[in-house]
């Protein structure tokens, strides 16, 4: 449905900063080397808003990926790509036969999936470390439960809640995932939750001076 819409509207295609033109040349140099790797075809990544609440979305069919462009610089960057392309290694997003209860819980293995596979993909092709990699999936998934202040707002079929999603990520990769929950409404950090977070070079369990807080 997604698809077909943008397919006869390319006027949806959205206009970009050249930070973000910069961001999409990067992100498709990258997925060109990731698709290769894992031997897969090659997808098109594309500049789209397409609703408000989806940073990003692969489509099997044609073999393309969607970014927000918003989504194309920062740490959300490597984050929404290699959960993308996790989706397109993994052959996801194909329909789905059976009772709905069966289908939400192979949707919702896939999005866990993905975001595995994502880890992986930083470390190989961003030259990070996986525990670098997980915290750049924690930052974002800590801001994406702020965001929605942690209300229990419809998600995206096959997501789970944001920290649900980062507590079985982490505990996948036998971590402990920083605490989530704890950052809405009213903040209170007075240590760092894990290294490096949100870039203030500070260190797992360090005094955060406040100055240092973004
Ligand atoms: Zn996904």
């Amino acid at each position: 449905m997604l698809v077909a819409w943008l397919a006869g509207c390319s006027a949806a295609l959205t206009p970009v900063t050249p930070e973000q033109a910069e961001g999409l040349r990067e992100a498709q140099r990258i997925a060109d080397q990731v698709t290769k790797a894992y031997g897969v075809p090659r997808v098109r990544v594309y500049a789209v808003a397409t609703r408000p609440s989806v940073a990003g979305s692969y489509s099997y069919q044609y073999d393309w990926i969607f970014i927000r462009p918003q989504r194309l610089t920062g740490n959300e960057f490597w984050v929404v790509l290699s959960h993308e392309l996790g989706h397109a290694t993994l052959g996801h997003g194909r329909p789905l036969a059976g009772p709905p209860e069966q289908i939400r819980a192979t949707r919702t293995m896939q999005e866990a999936e993905a975001s595995r596979r994502g880890v992986e993909i930083m470390v190989r092709f961003g030259g990070m470390t996986e525990r670098e990699a997980l915290g750049r999936y924690a930052t974002y998934l800590i801001e994406a439960n702020r965001l929605r202040d942690g209300r229990n707002l419809p998600i995206l079929s096959g997501h789970q809640l944001p920290c649900d999603e980062l507590r079985d990520l982490w505990s996948s990769f036998g971590q402990t995932a920083p605490p989530c929950e704890a950052f809405t409404s009213t903040p209170h950090i007075t240590h760092c939750p894990y290294d490096d977070w949100m870039s203030t070079g500070c260190k797992a369990g360090e005094f955060l001076e406040p100055w240092r807080l973004p």
